[in-house]
């Protein structure tokens, strides 16, 4: 359930704790990869999401994905997705990017390429895709392009969530993880009902190292430099749909569909 639009990219359907997170079917839609003929009057949507951190993009991944039924890739699920399971169920790639995690490095472009890659079935799902938190780069983009354009599927759009940094620092900054659970807060839009005890389960709630302001500016210095010019890369394929990311997660998906209707 999407509870709230203060969720982020790293809890993508709002306070549910991570073990609930844990689906198993996670790139297939829940109906299963449906055959390739789909009805014509249903749109097919084929979309990458872009946005800081903090804009909302994981909740937006998820109503899509569910509103769509389309299949939903993103790197964020694989990597907990895989931080669960036992090695020897890992794919190479996988173990690859658990070992530099385990040594507290950033994965390598081609480690996460090479996670994506083993997932193709995803893009070729017939009820659409939506990928989050992938590409992260411009080389991730690149790869992404050749691999469909290899599987002749074009992309439908890149849907690119705006906000000021002063509302995403606000967002970022205000949010309380519980320690027991991991479910999200936040300290004026969606307060516990004790301040700085977790409703779920009476955790104490905390402010993760990343929600620091210091750590935000870091991160937002990290996004403008890799991420950033995936914008322009998609803008200059005419892909670029943007979308302002103020409002309830329900606004801000009615805005998102309003011009992915207005671009088909
Ligand atoms: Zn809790």
């Amino acid at each position: 359930m999407v509870a709230n639009h203060w969720t982020v990219p790293n809890n993508p359907i709002g306070n549910v704790p991570p073990v609930e997170q844990d689906r198993c079917g996670w790139f297939q839609p829940r109906s299963g990869i449906r055959p390739l003929a789909m009805p014509t009057n249903v749109a097919v949507w084929r979309l990458v999401l872009l946005g800081a951190p903090g804009v909302g993009k994981g909740t937006q991944a998820d109503l899509l994905n569910q509103r769509l039924d389309a299949c939903h890739l993103s790197t964020g699920d694989l990597f907990r997705a895989a931080s669960k399971q036992k090695e020897s169920d890992q794919s190479p790639a996988m173990q690859a990017a658990m070992e530099h995690m385990r040594r507290g490095e950033l994965v390598p472009d081609s480690t996460v390429w090479e996670m994506v890659r083993e997932r193709t079935n995803s893009i070729r799902c017939s009820s659409g895709f939506v990928l989050d938190g992938f590409p992260r780069t411009l080389g991730q983009a690149e790869s992404l392009k050749q691999l469909m354009e290899g599987e002749r599927i074009p992309l439908s759009a890149v849907i690119n969530y705006e906000l000021p940094l002063s509302a995403i620092v606000a967002r970022l900054s205000g949010r309380r993880t519980c320690e027991k659970c991991k479910a999200v807060y936040h300290v004026t839009g969606n307060p516990p009902k004790i301040e700085g005890v977790c409703d779920r389960c009476a955790g104490k709630l905390f402010q993760r190292e990343d929600d620091r302001p210091e750590s935000i500016a870091v991160r937002m210095d990290v996004y403008e430099r890799s991420t950033a010019p995936l914008i322009e890369f998609y803008r200059a394929q005419g892909l670029l749909v943007s979308v302002v990311a103020t409002g309830s997660p329900d606004e801000i998906y009615a805005h998102t569909i309003a011009a992915l209707r207005a671009r088909a």
